[in-house]
């Protein structure tokens, strides 16, 4: 062998040595190895992931948020919820395998949480609402649950009525007119809404939905709405093509949009 050629793989070798040593401490880094592993307690949640001062934070605001949502959808968690903070996307995806969102539920006991700054304790608000509407919708499924069934059942439930409650409980509000498509007659129709993937307006609009809902028929509709996964022909008599039709003049006519949202 030349020692030309020997020169070359003790290159090669070394190259491949620093793209593993590097890979381990990407893999290090998304298991969260770098970030705080301790796990700060409170009433009704345990957090981990983030150092202590921020983690006392997110959990003050969730403990803050808590009786009331319970209250308003009608069901308080059976168990502690766990809380996962994730301090980079990466750690994560590879945690919850969604590469999109900012926050996911796992079930009604476990929210997964990206760090978010100053926005996280109401992102993970947000979450705590989707974990306390699922508890709401199972405990109202057959039982004993069986779960392969409820997921089926639990898919049709609409996007957007699922994301408004969530939206509405986190004071997550967005003055709708400042969305072109409000003002000039184009709204989303509520399949659109459904879908994430286009351009996401639920989260722009979502909390006026049930503003609007709220409004016009009252709260214990809403419950009803979401206890018959978003039928709204069954529990308001309306059809999906005129409730949006509603909502979008609800919007519109300033004397009938409530002020909290006019003055965000
Ligand atoms: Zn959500």
């Amino acid at each position: 062998m030349s020692r030309l050629r020997v020169f070359r793989l003790g290159s090669l070798f070394v190259i491949l040595l620093i793209v593993a040593a590097i890979l381990v401490i990407l893999d290090a880094y998304a298991r969260g190895q770098f970030s705080s592993n301790a796990t700060i307690s409170s009433t009704h949640f345990e957090l981990s992931g983030i150092e202590k001062e921020k983690a006392e934070e997110v959990l003050q605001q969730l403990e803050s948020n808590y009786d009331r949502i319970g209250r308003d959808l009608k069901i308080q968690p059976a168990m502690k919820i766990r809380v996962y903070v994730y301090t980079n996307r990466w750690a994560y995806g590879r945690a919850t395998g969604n590469w999109t969102a900012g926050g996911n539920p796992e079930g009604p006991e476990i929210i997964h949480l990206l760090w978010n700054g100053k926005n996280t304790g109401q992102n993970a608000i947000h979450e705590f609402a989707h974990t306390v509407t699922l508890r709401l919708l199972i405990n109202q499924a057959p039982q004993p649950l069986d779960p392969a069934e409820f997921d089926k059942k639990f898919a049709t439930l609409p996007v957007w009525l699922w994301e408004a409650v969530a939206l509405y409980e986190a004071n997550q509000a967005h003055n709708p007119l400042l969305f072109q498509y409000m003002s000039n007659g184009k709204y989303p129709s509520l399949q659109e809404l459904n879908q994430r993937s286009k351009g996401a307006k639920i989260y722009d609009v979502g909390f006026t939905l049930v503003e609007f809902i709220e409004y016009k028929w009252g709260h214990d509709r809403l419950i009803q709405l979401l206890l018959e996964y978003g039928d709204l022909q069954k529990v308001l008599n309306i059809s999906e093509d005129e409730f949006s039709k509603q909502w979008n003049e609800f919007i519109v006519k300033a004397e009938k949009t409530p002020s909290s949202i006019r003055g965000r």
